[in-house]
């Protein structure tokens, strides 16, 4: 028997409809390092209807990517509420990327325009003519754009073509033919290989915003503030501007200034309720805090996902700052929520603190399982230890696969329904997740990934280097740092410095290792693998003469 019931699409337009006419006098806020730049989100709406106006004129007109290169500020809240609404698909762009993945995920995802920031110009300028499909670039102001000229695209000012752009735009719902037509993407950083497309529908996103007002997500609600310091272009800052706009929530955009100091200023003066942010950046601002302590007991819902977060920073914040930290585990493949770490209610305080810290738990919407290296399904006992497989409606299904360039599909990573997640670890039958391992050997730093592979085949690119193996070392500030072990070929004589000087163009400067050791060989496995568990265990004990610089 079907359902007697109306089929509504779930879809951006929707949540951009409904926070810029109900909620129109919410607001959006961005720091510029001394106040804040405000506007509403009937602005907003004006500014959005503009927005998509301006892309129509410049040739969007179906599902075109529209690229975004930006802070977290007031014109990236802009983008994710009109390129989605007006049927386009937004592509967040990693500022971060090495040059040669930014551009190849630009043209991976064939993107026609890049809204730029002005801060930024000078990160896009060295590729702008590699991006085979981009042709036009709007800059926002804070930067001059000619320097972008002559690159085979056109560059334009985005807030001359804004100004002369019209307020009104019909966000109507058929501009979506299916709600699970793709709004946004985001590419994973490539752990091996090059980085693969996650492209989220309306659906998933509208599922999503769900979980983040729900009082087992990020509890955000009308009245609140919240500051999303996690970049707008990881994993769609994990959902907070959307959830935002569903309820009405106010936003705090950071931009650029994400260091300790202005971070703290910020919190103090405008007071956010609900913030998001990978432990690296809650780490350095309880240091500052520390030392310089003002009043952040504003923040009532601080979740902090990305990397596992050390009971100890909870405890400080809790003790120090009156701040409750909230563990959160997800992936960009998750939209990214996979599980929160609030504790159920009835629990001893020992009990609480022990689901507190474990990665959290999966929300009705995520379904997981533990599999063994032979593909068995595993027990949800707490103790059994394996692979955790997700599935669920704001979960990938695949990659992103553009059918004119050569791609990796990562076909591994998707077996029967499920997403193979890469993440080992418990699952307690009241559905707790606690991390015990990763199954690649990727090292997380500062909350973004370096590749151990990568790193490994470019030193071993040098003539004096027989072999290479990388892992990641514990390091207070960023979490883990590359520690690079060299077997060098006989008779040949190099230093660690000069083996650092040669990857200096070939790898990206914050991902260059400073730790270095020279071992007689790598450990192997029984089929002739890098051994970098054993690897581990030698530095954990000691045994290797580390240089650090
Ligand atoms: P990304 O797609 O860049 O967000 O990275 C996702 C990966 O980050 C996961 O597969 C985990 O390995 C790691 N990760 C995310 N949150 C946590 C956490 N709370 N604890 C440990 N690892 C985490």
């Amino acid at each position: 028997m079907r359902s007697t019931m109306q089929d509504a699409p779930l879809t951006v337009g929707r949540i951009v409809r409904y926070a810029t006419s109900v909620h129109s006098a919410g607001e959006v806020a961005t720091f510029d390092g001394e106040g804040c730049r405000r506007i509403s989100y009937g602005e907003l709406g004006k500014r959005s209807a503009r927005l998509a106006n301006v892309l129509r004129s410049l040739g969007i007109r179906g599902d075109e990517r529209v690229g975004s290169f930006l802070w977290n500020n007031t014109e990236h809240v802009e983008a994710y509420a009109a390129v989605p609404s007006m049927g386009a698909v937004l592509h967040t762009l990693n500022i971060r990327l090495f040059p040669e993945q930014l551009v190849y995920i630009t043209n991976h995802a064939a993107d026609q325009v890049v809204i730029c920031d002005g801060s930024l110009i000078g990160l896009l300028a060295p590729v702008l003519d590699q991006m085979k499909t981009v042709r036009h670039v709007l800059v926002t102001p804070g930067g001059d754009g000619s320097a972008l000229e002559g690159m085979g695209a056109d560059i334009h000012d985005y807030e001359e073509l804004m100004a002369g752009a019209s307020e009104d735009f019909d966000f109507h719902p058929g501009l979506i033919d299916d709600e699970r037509d793709a709004a946004a993407m985001c590419y994973t950083s490539g752990t091996t290989g090059n980085p693969k497309g996650v492209a989220y529908s309306h659906r998933s996103i509208y599922l999503h915003s769900m979980q983040g007002m729900s009082a087992e997500g990020f509890n955000l609600s009308q009245g609140d503030k919240v500051l999303a310091v996690v970049p707008m272009f990881h994993a769609m800052a994990w959902g907070l501007p959307y959830a935002a706009m569903m309820c009405g929530a106010d936003q705090l955009m950071p931009d650029r200034f994400l260091q300790a100091e202005p971070m703290a200023r910020l919190i103090a003066t405008e007071r956010p309720d609900v913030a998001g942010a990978v432990p690296t950046v809650w780490g350095a601002l309880l240091a500052h805090l520390d030392a310089n302590p003002v009043d952040v007991s504003c923040l009532r819902d601080v979740v902090v996902g990305g990397s596992a977060c050390p009971p100890s920073m909870m405890k400080g914040f809790e003790e120090r700052h009156s701040v409750r930290l909230i563990h959160a585990w997800g992936m960009t493949e998750l939209s990214p929520i996979g599980s929160v770490g609030r504790a159920p209610v009835g629990l001893s305080p020992e009990e609480t603190w022990a689901r507190r810290i474990s990665q959290g738990r999966l929300p009705c919407a995520v379904e997981g399982r533990l599999v063994d290296d032979d593909g068995a399904i595993m027990p949800n006992d707490g103790e059994a230890v394996g692979e955790l497989e997700v599935r669920g409606p704001w979960v990938a299904a695949s990659y992103y696969h553009n059918p004119d360039m050569p791609d990796d599909l990562g076909e591994e990573k998707f077996r029967d329904g499920w997403l193979r997640t890469g993440d080992v670890g418990t699952l307690t039958p009241d559905g707790f997740l606690t991390l015990t391992d990763r199954a690649k050997d990727v090292i997380k730093s500062g909350g973004e990934w370096i590749s151990s592979v990568d790193l490994e085949n470019t030193i071993m690119g040098h003539p004096a280097v027989a072999e290479a193996a990388v892992i990641g070392i514990p390091d207070p500030k960023w979490d883990e740092r590359p520690l690079a072990a060299v077997v060098l070929r006989p008779e040949a004589n190099v230093s660690f410095s000069e083996l650092r000087d040669y990857l200096g163009d070939k790898v990206a400067k914050w991902q260059l290792p400073e730790n270095w050791v020279f071992v007689a060989e790598v450990p192997k496995t029984s089929v002739g693998k890098f051994d970098k568990k054993v690897l581990r265990a030698r530095h954990a004990a000691g045994e290797l003469d580390v240089t650090t610089f």
